[in-house]
């Protein structure tokens, strides 16, 4: 069965945390595409740093020759961006002989079940959940009873069926977040650990495009 994850996020900016761990999960899983799907108008958090085509343009940038794609399909819905909404239009458009997951770290699979429609999700497609050293699972409530329920013994459940699991999966860890990249960027400070955290193309971009009130 053909396998399609879909790495959803604000990635403002996208950082390599997000695009080493999706290298990582692609080759892990053997999926034959991870899209990563940069939100558009992101319903729970606040307004990002820079438009939305800008971030678009930073993941393009920090995705050229990985073998990773971009879904750019938020973008062109002009509305709040429900990852329900883009799963389910994924889903009629290739069938239901294609095997699509969702992915998120542990921190965003924690407050699940504050997700739009969020019980809809394994109908339509599985969970793929990257867990990172020192994020706990919640231990009761609607999440951990869903894990309880849902959850795969192996990760061939990808290969095999076209949704309806949880996949938890090890990766190493990349410790860096898009908070501390900004909160960077606008202090002026550290820049050689910039250079570590995210690709030279996306810190060439904020540059040249002032974002985040960095100048270098
Ligand atoms: P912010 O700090 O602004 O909240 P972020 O770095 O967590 O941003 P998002 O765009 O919010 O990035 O995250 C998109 C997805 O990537 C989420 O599912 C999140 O759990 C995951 N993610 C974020 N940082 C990492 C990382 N360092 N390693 C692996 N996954 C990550």
């Amino acid at each position: 069965m053909k396998t399609i994850a879909l790495f959803g996020g604000t990635f403002d900016p996208i950082h390599q945390g997000h695009v080493q761990s999706a290298i990582e999960l692609k080759q892990q899983l053997s999926l034959d595409e991870l899209r990563l799907v940069p939100c558009h108008l992101p319903p729970h958090r606040v307004t990002p740093g820079c438009t939305s085509q800008q971030r678009l343009a930073m993941v393009k940038l920090a995705i050229a020759n990985t073998g990773l794609m971009v879904d750019d399909c938020e973008l062109r819905r002009n509305q709040l961006s429900y990852s329900i909404d883009t799963l389910a239009s994924l889903r009629s458009q290739l069938g239901q002989q294609v095997s699509l997951s969702w992915v998120m770290g542990t921190d965003a699979f924690a407050g699940f079940d504050r997700w739009h429609r969020w019980q809809d999700f394994l109908a339509l497609g599985h969970l793929v959940v990257i867990k990172r050293p020192g994020e706990k699972l919640p231990e009761a409530g609607a999440v951990a009873e869903l894990i309880m329920q849902y959850q795969a013994d192996r990760a061939d459940v990808l290969h095999q069926q076209a949704a309806g699991s949880i996949v938890f999966v090890s990766l190493t860890p990349y410790p860096v977040s898009a908070t501390d990249i900004r909160a960077t960027l606008s202090g002026q400070q550290n820049s050689a650990k910039l250079k570590d955290s995210m690709a030279t193309a996306v810190l060439d971009y904020i540059q040249t495009h002032r974002l985040y009130g960095y100048q270098a």
